[in-house]
């Protein structure tokens, strides 16, 4: 049987590889910080990126992440993409949404 805490808190589904929103936020930072992104936008998106981490927080579960160990995972990737889709888009242009979701997906997959 599943237990409820291994849901993802957005969709409900199974989280099959947790990867907590500290790990995916630096992700999201190291996919980013190529794009020629003003300091400005950059320090705007990782403001948004720590608010994700602290929903997390605030919704905790028993799932630890496969990449740090340490931390719970709220979210499943398909979420946090989402999520971390939507930051991006109010803050950049129509180009580097195009290439994130593109190359984000398998980026996420790699990464442990
Ligand atoms: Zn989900
Ligand atoms: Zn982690």
């Amino acid at each position: 049987m599943v237990k409820i805490t291994n849901l993802c808190t957005s969709c409900v589904h199974i989280i099959t590889n947790p990867i907590c929103p500290y790990c995916f936020s630096k992700q999201v930072i190291t996919w980013l910080r190529d794009k020629n992104i003003s300091a400005y936008k950059m320090s705007n998106i990782k403001r948004y990126l720590k608010k994700l981490i602290i929903e997390a927080e605030e919704t905790p579960s028993d799932i630890r992440c496969i990449v740090c160990g340490s931390k719970r995972v709220n979210l499943c990737i398909h979420c946090f993409t989402n999520k971390a889709t939507k930051i991006i888009e109010k803050n950049t242009d129509e180009e580097i949404i195009n290439n994130f979701n593109e190359d984000f997906n398998t980026i996420i997959w790699r990464v442990h």
